[in-house]
């Protein structure tokens, strides 16, 4: 499979209360990320070979001046080669979506647009930290479909304090108004070195129960299959299988990878590598020429195995059950989970069901002694 490249944008306007992201909340440090991006570039050009996806992510890849996105973007394309038909990603805040800068994206070549609504309720958004309100965001997603754009994702949030189930499913019915090609559903975590995660150490918060996020999983994943969305990874619905993110799916399928910028992830096939987690310390490394890497692995055989099964698990391709076979385990727990109703057998692949996929972190390690 080709490779794929990221591109991490680390600068937002605020920082949200649960955002575990490398991100800080300021534009100033943006010519050292810039000076330091054009150099990592050109550290990896022709290393990777023919990438069919960009994705610019952060952060808020679109708080960026026009001028540093055009840069970047021309600067990719000058030393980077990619295929014809692409999939070129950059993730949005509503507020910044102007007429202007969704014009912008167009002539950029970007070809998907991936929103972080979290919800349409204002109290909701500003429980969350948001700068945007519900009407902004509708009119965002509007925007976007009326200047062209044919691939938009939305992002939303669940699990927040006191959210009732029918507020949740109010939010999944006000996205699919839009009929949006993507739709990711993330469970509210209360991450450490996170305000959220500060209050929860206190007790001052406290996320999920177990039953009720399933009972929120489940309900999206009633809601979004009634829609007639595919669930093609735990938190990741797609309006068609053409509509499944490319890139991101690179993840789930070992594909190779390069990350570039602060705190960004890559992997070659073998080795995986990430960068430092600091814009300062990141540009400095480069400007005396040396790879920005906070620590490298290569995972061993039976890393490797684990991983493959654990990947698998978390999407719809499940793990192809002459791969299944390998394993020792594999007749006696293939019965019992599908006994379970975690797993089912499809066209010779062994598939999560809705319930597998709640666990589905969990269910590699039932196959090794
Ligand atoms: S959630 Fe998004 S907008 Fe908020 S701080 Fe994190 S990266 Fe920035």
């Amino acid at each position: 499979m080709s490779p794929g490249v990221y591109v991490h944008i680390p600068f937002c306007r605020s920082k949200c209360p649960y955002c575990g992201f490398y991100s800080v909340p300021s534009k100033r440090p943006v010519p050292i990320w810039f000076e330091g991006i054009k150099k990592e570039i050109r550290l990896y050009k022709g290393l990777f070979g023919r990438f069919d996806s960009l994705y610019l992510g952060g952060g808020t890849p679109t708080f960026l001046d026009d001028a540093i996105l055009s840069c970047l973007t021309d600067h990719l394309f000058a030393h980077f080669d990619f295929t014809a038909d692409r999939e070129f990603t950059i993730e949005a805040n509503p507020c910044d979506l102007s007429a202007e800068k969704i014009r912008l994206l167009k002539e950029l070549g970007i070809n998907r647009v991936n929103v972080g609504i979290q919800s349409f309720d204002d109290g909701a958004l500003a429980f969350l930290g948001r700068r945007h309100t519900g009407r902004e965001a509708e009119n965002s997603l509007k925007r976007l479909r009326r200047l062209g754009f044919r691939n938009i994702g939305v992002d939303l949030i669940y699990g927040l304090p006191g959210q009732t189930l029918e507020h949740w499913e109010g939010t999944l019915n006000q996205a699919l108004l839009f009929q949006p090609e993507h739709i990711s559903c993330y469970e509210l975590t209360l991450e450490e070195q996170t305000v959220f995660g500060r209050l929860q150490e206190k007790g001052e918060m406290h996320g999920l129960s177990e039953e009720d996020g399933r009972a929120f999983f489940l309900a999206a994943a009633k809601r979004l299959g009634e829609a007639g969305y595919v669930h093609y990874e735990v938190s990741n619905y797609a309006r068609t299988e053409a509509f499944c993110c490319r890139h991101n799916s690179k993840y789930w399928n070992r594909s190779p990878y390069l990350g570039l910028g602060p705190s960004a992830h890559s992997f070659d096939g073998t080795e995986r590598w990430w960068n430092v987690r600091s814009v300062r310390h990141y540009g400095a490394l480069l400007k005396r020429g040396s790879p920005p890497i906070q620590a490298r692995e290569t995972l061993t055989k039976e890393q490797i195995r684990l991983e493959s099964l654990a990947l698998g698990f978390r999407t719809s391709q499940g793990v192809a059950l002459t791969r299944m076979a390998l394993e020792p385990r594999s007749t006696e727990m293939l019965s019992t989970l599908k006994t379970a109703g975690l797993l089912k057998l499809k066209d010779g692949r062994v598939v999560p069901t809705e319930e597998g996929f709640l666990v589905a972190d969990s269910l590699p390690l039932c196959f090794f002694p």
